[in-house]
C-alpha cells in the first residue's frame, strides 16, 4: 500500500469492484483497491470466462467435425482434445492474460492495487494486509463462496483439474450447473446433474429450456430432478453418492462432485463494524449505500445479484455514488443467460410471468433454421418472442441456440427500452446476422 489515506477503499476486484473502482479514479479519487486473490474474480478466474472460452473452442470443434461429416470440402483428421492441456491453457493463458490486463488498467488510471485481504475495522479504517489505512468512503464487493465438502468441489474448480475425469456429478440444475455439464460431456464425460427442487431453470421460459434439455439429453446428459444428495464417500478415489429420490435410493460412483448449489456471501471483510444483512447478504438501498452512511456494497454480496452483468452495473453504480453522483440501480430487465451448449437466455418476462401480471400476450416462435448465419455455423435453436397484444410492448425474449448469446444484448436492449415490436421491426438490423431472428420472430406476431 503506497498510503495510509484514500478516498476510497473497494474490497475486492471481481466484475463489482473493478467497475466501481475503474469509476472512482476516473473521476478523480485517490483510490485503493484490495483483491485477496485474482483481480477478475470468480467470473474472470473460475466461472464465466474459462465458460465462455471452453465453449467457443469446443463449439469450433464440433463445427470442424459437422463441416468434416457433411462433405463441405473442409476435412480435418485426427482432431484430438486433450482437457488437462486444455485446461491449463485456459488458466494459464487466458485467464491469467486477461487479469493482468484488467490490473494494468485500473493501475494507468491511478488506482492502487494491493494484493491481500481486507476487513474493516470501522467505518474508517482497514486492515490491509498487515498495515492499517484510513478511508473516506468504501465499497464491499467481495462476492460469493461456494460450498464444498469432503468428496465435494466447489463448482469453481470445475477448471482446476490436470486430466479428465470420466464420470461426473453436479449439484445444482441452475445456469451454471448445468453450464459445467455441456463442457464436461462436450469433452466427454459421462455426466449427471441432480437438483432437489423439481425445475430445470426456473427462471427461464420453459418452451426454451425444454430445447435445451432435448439438446443436453441428446448428448447423454443426466438431469435428474426431486434428488437430494445424501452421502459423498470417497473410496479408493471413486466418489459414493447416494441420491435419495422419493422412496428410491440409489447409489452412483463418479470421479468428481461439483457443487454449483449451495453458496454464502463473503462477509469476513466487516470485521467488527455492525452492518445490516438481509437473509444473510448485505442490505443495500437502491443506490447501493449500507446502513452504515459512507460504505455501499456491490455485486453477489448484496444477494441481488447472481450475475456478472448485474455486478457490472452495480459496480458502476456504487462508483458514481460514492464520487458524488445519483444513481439508482433498478433491476427490472435482468437478462438470465448461460453458457450451456447450446446456449440459452430469458430477457425480460417469460409467457407465464406476463400472464401472472394479467398482461394480454401474443407469443411467437421462430427457428434458426432459416437464418443465414446460423445455418453457415451449422446452428439450430429457437427464438420466442412475448409481446403485450394491447400496446405492442416487446415484454420477453427467449432463446435456445449454438451461437445465440450473439443476440442477448440486442434483447436486452429492445426490453429494457420498452421497444413495440414495430420499432423493432423498423429498426435496420445488418444482414447476414445471427441477431435478425428478433425481428423475424416479431413478424411472426404480427401473423398471429
Ligand atoms: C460456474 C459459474 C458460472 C457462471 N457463469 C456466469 C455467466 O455465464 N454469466 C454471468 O453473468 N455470470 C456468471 N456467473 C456469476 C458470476 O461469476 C458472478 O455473478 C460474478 O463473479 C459476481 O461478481 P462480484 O464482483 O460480485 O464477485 P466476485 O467475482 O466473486 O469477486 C469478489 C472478489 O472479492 C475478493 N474478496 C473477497 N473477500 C475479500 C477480502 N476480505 N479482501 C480482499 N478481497 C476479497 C475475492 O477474492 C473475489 O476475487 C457464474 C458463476 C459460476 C459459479
Amino acid at each position: 500500500v503506497s498510503s495510509r489515506e484514500y478516498d476510497v477503499l473497494v474490497v475486492g476486484g471481481g466484475p463489482a469492484g473493478y467497475y466501481a473502482g475503474l469509476i472512482t479514479a476516473v473521476k478523480g479519487l485517490k483510490t485503493l483497491l484490495v483483491e485477496e486473490e485474482r483481480i477478475g474474480g470468480t467470473c474472470l478466474n473460475k466461472s464465466c470466462v474459462p465458460l465462455a472460452t471452453l465453449l467457443k473452442y469446443l463449439s469450433t470443434t464440433d463445427l470442424i467435425d459437422k463441416l468434416s461429416r457433411e462433405g463441405v470440402g473442409i476435412s480435418v483428421s485426427n482432431l484430438s482434445i486433450d482437457a488437462g492441456k486444455l485446461f491449463n491453457y485456459v488458466r494459464s493463458s487466458v485467464v491469467n492474460t486477461l487479469s493482468e490486463s484488467m490490473r494494468k488498467t485500473l493501475e494507468d488510471l491511478g488506482v492502487d492495487v494491493f494484493n491481500g485481504k481486507a476487513v474493516l475495522v470501522n467505518d474508517s479504517t482497514a486492515k490491509v494486509g498487515d498495515s492499517y489505512i484510513k478511508f473516506k468512503k468504501a465499497i464491499i464487493a467481495t462476492g460469493l463462496k461456494w460450498g464444498s465438502g469432503s468428496g465435494v468441489r466447489p463448482c469453481t474448480e470445475f477448471i482446476d483439474l490436470n486430466e479428465l475425469p470420466s464420470k461426473v456429478l453436479i449439484i445444482g440444475c441452475n445456469p451454471f450447473g448445468l453450464s459445467i455439464a455441456s463442457i464436461y460431456s462436450m469433452l466427454g464425460s459421462e455426466v449427471i446433474v441432480v437438483d432437489e427442487g423439481s425445475e430445470v431453470l426456473k427462471d427461464f421460459d420453459k418452451e426454451v429450456v425444454n430445447y435445451l434439455m432435448l439438446a443436453l439429453a441428446e448428448r447423454g446428459v443426466e438431469v435428474m430432478t426431486d434428488t437430494v444428495v445424501n452421502s459423498v464417500v470417497v473410496k479408493q478415489g471413486v466418489r459414493e453418492v447416494r441420491l435419495v429420490r422419493g422412496n428410491e435410493v440409489l447409489t452412483v460412483g463418479v470421479d468428481e462432485v461439483f457443487n454449483a448449489s449451495v453458496c454464502n456471501p463473503r462477509l469476513d471483510v466487516l470485521g467488527g463494524l455492525n452492518i445490516k444483512l438481509r437473509d444473510g447478504y448485505v442490505w443495500v438501498d437502491a443506490s447501493l449505500r449500507t446502513s452504515v452512511g459512507n460504505i455501499y456494497a456491490a455485486g453477489d454480496v448484496t444477494g441481488l445479484s447472481t450475475y456478472a452483468h448485474t455486478a457490472i452495473v452495480q459496480g458502476v453504480v456504487a462508483g458514481v455514488n460514492v464520487s458524488g453522483g445519483n444513481m439508482s440501480f433498478t433491476y427490472r430487465v435482468s437478462p438470465r443467460y448461460t453458457f450451456t451448449y447450446p446456449e440459452i437466455f430469458s430477457v425480460g418476462l417469460t409467457e407465464d410471468e406476463a400472464r401472472s401480471l394479467g398482461y394480454e400476450v401474443l407469443t411467437a416462435r421462430q427457428s434458426l433454421t432459416s437464418n443465414a448465419l446460423a445455418k453457415a455455423s451449422m446452428s439450430s435453436g429457437m427464438v420466442k418472442v412475448v409481446v403485450d397484444s394491447r400496446y405492442g410492448g416487446v415484454l420477453g425474449v427467449h432463446a435456445v441456440g449454438y451461437g445465440i448469446s450473439e443476440v442477448v444484448n440486442e434483447a436486452s436492449i429492445a426490453v429494457t427500452l420498452e421497444s413495440t415490436s414495430d420499432t423493432v421491426i423498423n429498426t435496420l438490423l445488418a444482414h447476414p446476422t445471427l441477431g435478425e431472428v428478433l425481428r423475424d420472430a416479431l413478424l411472426q406476431v404480427l401473423k398471429v
